[in-house]
């Protein structure tokens, strides 16, 4: 079954920060009809400010809708919102070097959906706020527990789509962990219960003898956007990539292991415990492989390198 794509979204205006007005009786409410997405702009050492590959997180919004039965706005209409947006609040961009502009995307059932069906209207909006680093440690290597009671997605469920209620389902098991100690959780597959799939808001990469390995995307992982450029990156660089099923079993002896997101970039993983083991990678510093990757992307992302790729708007 196909939904629509359509909609009009061309009437935006740009508004002070502030509450919105919601029907009680809306979508997102009521039914989690909504979507979102998180990109970041860069200010260059010249003053320029750069987007990294927004119309990836537009298709991205457009392949979620198309999930949650919504009509979304093209390709176009996203990249200029997001672009006009980050003009209008360009003096909230961080100097060159000392973080960056989030901007998150919305795009919500925000008409009345009494009885369970897709809501009559939609809202896009968009809002942004300056970052620094997403994990306390910043490039210090992070501390993951894999988590043996829940599942972040099922086949068959939206966990591949940026949907709302993939990240509620995540809050309980992420809390725990952090009463813990660690840095966050480290999900595996629903069905075997054995495969890798990823961390609350990032993908991960593990690398043994110079191979980079990745899950696969079935359908209950996120399409990490830095997760398709490091890949990019890595074989750019003469790296092997192998996208496929990950065993927990290949983190015991695994050189080093990272995550990828728009958020995090790079984080470097130091400890995985997994049922009471505890595995640590690299004396809990960088590897190599993660260091070399981490410096090509934000390199890339700040300027600092020639946008071979065409990655970068400016
Ligand atoms: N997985 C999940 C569940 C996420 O929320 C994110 C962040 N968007 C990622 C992976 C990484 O995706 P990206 O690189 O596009 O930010």
């Amino acid at each position: 079954m196909k939904c629509a794509q359509g909609g009009n979204f061309t009437t935006g205006v740009m508004q002070p920060f502030g509450n919105i007005e919601l029907s009680p009786s809306s979508g997102v409410l009521n039914y989690g009809q909504g979507l979102f997405e998180g990109l970041k702009a860069y200010r260059k050492a010249d003053g320029s400010i750069l987007l990294f590959r927004p119309e990836e997180n537009a298709l991205r919004m457009r392949m979620g809708a198309e999930r949650m039965c919504m009509p979304s706005p093209s390709v176009e209409q996203f990249v200029d919102a997001i672009t006009k947006t980050v003009l209008a609040n360009r003096r909230w961009i961080p100097p060159h070097g000392k973080g960056s502009l989030y901007v998150r995307p919305l795009l919500m059932g925000s008409g009345p959906a009494l009885g369970l069906q897709p809501a009559p209207e939609y809202t896009f909006l968009i809002f942004v706020s300056p970052v620094g680093n997403y994990f306390k440690e910043g490039l210090a290597p992070i501390n993951l527990v894999v988590e043996n009671e829940f599942h972040r997605a099922a086949p068959g469920g939206t966990g591949g789509v940026k949907v709302i209620g993939n990240y509620a389902a995540v809050l309980k098991a992420q809390q725990a962990a952090k009463a813990k100690g660690y840095s966050d959780v480290l999900y595996l597959d629903a069905v075997h219960k054995r495969y890798l799939e990823e961390v609350s808001s990032c993908n991960v990469f593990v690398v043994k003898d110079n191979i980079i390995s990745t899950p696969a995307i079935r359908g209950t992982i996120l399409p990490g956007i830095t997760r398709k450029s490091i890949i990019d990156v890595a074989r750019s660089e003469g790296y092997q990539v192998e996208e496929r099923l990950v065993s927990v079993d290949e983190l015991l002896d695994a050189d080093e292991v990272f995550c990828t997101g728009t958020a995090v970039v790079i984080s470097p993983v130091g400890s995985i415990t997994h049922l009471g083991k505890r595995v640590e990678y690299q004396n809990r510093g960088i590897g190599v492989v993660s260091q070399k990757l981490y410096s090509t992307l934000t390199n890339l992302q700040m300027g600092l390198s020639e946008d071979k790729l065409g990655w970068t708007m400016r």
